[in-house]
């Protein structure tokens, strides 16, 4: 049995998250997308949220799972029975954090493998970042995340109903 952990904020989920957890789900036997609580970057979604999108978005795989995880990855991806963790590439900018934190986990466990998977071509511009500063601006993001993504971005957005003077 391979199974693979693909950590990550998913603040929110992009089709760019969704293609590299697809293109994982026919590689592995089990993807396990862990969803980091990342309180330091003040996420626009809850870690509960950002689960409960993840699992909206992938229910068809039916090989990939989606938990919360806090902690050291190394010891959560041997927890799981992982062997591998997948991390997504989009260009050259992304290389180096990504390069340092994969042999930083291999200082703390070398028994667990970092894999870099590159997204289709159109979404190696996408970062749930920009997505959320488009949402906030008012633009339309549907082609660049999920549509349970999209509706749960509008719903956050809305202005909240002005409270009537008596
Ligand atoms: P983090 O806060 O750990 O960077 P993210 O949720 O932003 O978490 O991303 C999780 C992983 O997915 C990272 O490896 C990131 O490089 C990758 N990723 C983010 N957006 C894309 C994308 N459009 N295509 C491919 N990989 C992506």
């Amino acid at each position: 049995m391979r199974a693979v952990v693909y950590p990550g904020s998913f603040d929110p989920l992009t089709n760019g998250h969704l293609d590299v957890i697809e293109r994982a789900a026919r590689l592995f036997d089990r993807v396990i997308v862990a969803v980091a609580p990342n309180s330091e970057k003040h996420p626009l979604f809850t870690t509960e949220e950002r689960c409960k999108l993840v699992v909206g978005a992938t229910r068809r795989l039916r090989n990939v799972e989606v938990r919360a995880f806090d902690g050291l990855l190394v010891d959560y991806v041997r927890g799981c029975g992982a062997q591998a963790v997948i991390r997504g590439l989009r260009a050259v900018s992304d290389f180096e954090f990504e390069f340092q934190m994969a042999l930083m986990n291999r200082k703390l466990d070398e028994r667990v493998e970092t894999i870099f998977m590159m997204p289709k071509d159109t979404y190696t511009f996408l970062s749930s970042r920009l997505v959320k500063e488009i949402a906030q601006l008012g633009g339309d993001v549907s082609t660049f995340v999920p549509r349970n993504v999209g509706r749960a971005l509008l719903k956050r957005m809305q202005p909240s109903t002005p409270m009537r003077r008596r």
